[in-house]
């Protein structure tokens, strides 16, 4: 059978039925192609969260072209990959050494930067009032 189409690829109205053999086929290799692009992401989820630094593994210089050629897709492809992959990635706190150090010494800072203002406003109010200072900075 003959399949009319208009420039826009639309099938007119008069060949309904092969207008939804066209419908359901675009629909089948749309799936086939989406189903492709999420085992894909599964397995680049796991390679990030199995590498040493989760956090920055998307960034990191030359793996997505590494990944492309062994997965066969664009490089592009990984780029999207990677950028929807850091927008739903639910990383371990803390994801990596670096960045737990990088906490603790945050947490260290804090630290002694309250009991440096504890200290100084000691020397010139009463204990209570630094207390209430203390708690309304916070
Ligand atoms: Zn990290």
């Amino acid at each position: 059978m003959m399949v009319r189409r208009s420039r826009n690829l639309m099938v007119l109205p008069a060949d309904i039925p092969v207008a939804w053999r066209i419908a359901g086929g675009r629909r089948r290799y749309n799936a086939a192609r989406r189903r492709a692009r999420n085992e894909r992401r599964a397995q680049i989820t796991a390679l990030v969260l199995a590498s040493e630094r989760p956090c920055v593994a998307t960034f990191r210089q030359g793996w997505g072209k590494q990944l492309a050629a062994s997965l066969g897709v664009h490089p592009s492809v990984i780029s999207r990959d990677f950028a929807a992959i850091r927008e739903t990635i639910v990383l371990p706190t803390p994801c990596c050494k670096p960045c737990a150090r990088f906490a603790a010494e945050q947490r260290e800072r804090r630290r002694l930067s309250s009991l440096s203002l504890r200290r100084s406003l000691g020397r010139i109010l009463p204990p209570e009032a630094v207390e209430r200072i203390l708690r309304t900075a916070e």
